[in-house]
């Protein structure tokens, strides 16, 4: 297995179900493309506005996502603002769930964007 220093691929990108979507062989609902990354609709919607913006590169999680490609990491978020300002919202919610305990059920980084509702605080 390749090492974080020795390119995108941490963790495993094969039969990664994010990695498929990127790729156009799972079928999903893709709202915004950038360089670096692809947002589409979450199956199962939280919120009137649940879009999951994923790097086109396969990191298992945010961290290191962010630790082997910054610039990524970066537009990560402002893909997610572009998301939340092109459906209308300049109120949302960003997520970014890390290891199973915290809900992390899919190991390609992904950031949850949410809005259309209003949200409590704290979260479940
Ligand atoms: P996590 O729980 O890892 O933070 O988020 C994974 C998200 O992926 C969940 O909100 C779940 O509903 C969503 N999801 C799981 N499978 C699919 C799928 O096949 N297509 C799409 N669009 N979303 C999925
Ligand atoms: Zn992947």
């Amino acid at each position: 297995m390749a090492s974080r220093e020795e390119g995108p691929v941490s963790g495993s990108a094969e039969g990664c179900l994010f990695c498929g979507i990127v790729a156009g062989v799972v079928p999903s609902d893709v709202v915004h493309t950038t360089e670096r990354t692809v947002a589409f609709r979450d199956l199962n919607a939280q919120a009137p506005t649940h879009v999951l913006v994923v790097p086109k590169d396969h990191y298992a999680n945010a961290a290191e996502l962010a630790a082997g490609d910054p610039t990524a990491s970066a537009e990560l978020v402002t893909a997610a603002h572009a998301v939340a300002t092109a459906e209308g919202y300049d109120s949302y919610r960003l997520v970014l769930n890390t290891g199973a305990e915290a809900g992390q059920t899919v190991f390609h980084a992904h950031l949850h964007v949410l809005a259309g509702r209003s949200m409590a605080w704290p979260p479940g």
